[in-house]
């Protein structure tokens, strides 16, 4: 039996935690940062909460005999990746990250983007726009500097104390948000800006056909440098560099 440690928080953790959780040959935990109050139900045991750093992380993989460590965190999750490479390592485990290609702008698109909230904010520029911010509730303070816009907020959980502007309205959802719910959101609303991180996969590319259909720019806050791992995009991937991580070195076929 061995055992496999995925650090997740995102769909394709989920959906690999899903895929592997019926292996005899395998026990599987799943991570999560505790960042959402109520997690969507996963097939696999789950522990919450964070490590204590990269030395924390090294810690638990020792103390629980891990074999195998999968970065299946989000793109944006600079902190756990570099915890993730260095706790590695440490402990002598081999790391796959499991990694979403970034959406490309294709004809139509008017993306800006700008390296980060506060660039975002200022992207905005002086006069008041209705703007879409799809950032999650955990980085969005910035925008309080700039209080003549009108905010949508979209979250998981509700934004709690809510944003300090005189106008701000919110939507609660975990997707996936298709491209027709999200054209008729940003109708709604009357929205002609969008602000988001280009987090990849299908999920939550509704918002950015929907900008494109609507000829709305879209602000696209730049993904982090990550540190230099095996990483796969796929789940598929991910589970034939799990089968032949598993393969003892002298059954391998070369
Ligand atoms: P982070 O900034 O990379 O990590 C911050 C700390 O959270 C880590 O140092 C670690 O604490 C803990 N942590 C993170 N992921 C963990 C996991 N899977 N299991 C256990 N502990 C974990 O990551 P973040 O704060 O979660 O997110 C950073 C960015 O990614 C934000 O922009 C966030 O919105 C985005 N994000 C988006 C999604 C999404 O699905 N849309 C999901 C996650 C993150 P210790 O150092 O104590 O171990």
């Amino acid at each position: 039996m061995r055992r496999i440690l995925i650090l997740g928080g995102t769909t394709q953790a989920r959906e690999l935690a899903q895929r592997l959780a019926g292996r005899s040959d395998l026990a599987l935990t799943l991570s999560l940062a505790g960042r959402t109050a109520n997690p969507a139900a996963q097939a696999v045991p789950m522990r919450v909460g964070g490590f204590g750093g990269a030395q924390g992380l090294a810690a638990h993989l020792i103390a629980e005999r891990i074999d195998t460590l999968i970065d299946a965190t989000h793109p944006y999750a600079a902190i756990i990746a570099a915890n993730a490479a260095q706790a590695a390592q440490t402990a002598r485990v081999p790391l796959l990250a499991l990694r979403r290609p970034p959406w490309v702008a294709v004809a139509g698109d008017r993306w800006r983007e700008v390296a980060d909230a506060g660039a975002a904010v200022r992207a905005l520029g002086d006069a008041a726009r209705r703007v879409f911010l799809a950032l999650g509730r955990n980085d969005i303070a910035p925008f309080v500097a700039a209080p003549q816009h009108h905010y949508l907020v979209r979250s998981v959980d509700p934004v709690e104390p809510p944003l300090r502007v005189p106008h701000a309205s919110y939507v609660v959802g975990r997707g996936p948000f298709g491209q027709a719910d999200d054209h008729a959101l940003l109708v709604a609303h009357g929205i002609e800006i969008v602000v988001c991180k280009n987090s990849g996969g299908e999920a939550t590319y509704g918002k950015i056909a929907a900008a494109r259909g609507l000829g709305l720019e879209v602000v696209m806050l730049q993904r982090p440098t990550l540190p230099a791992v095996p990483a796969v995009a796929t789940i598929e991937d991910a589970v034939k560099w799990i089968d032949h991580a598993l393969v003892p070195c002298a059954d391998r076929q070369v």
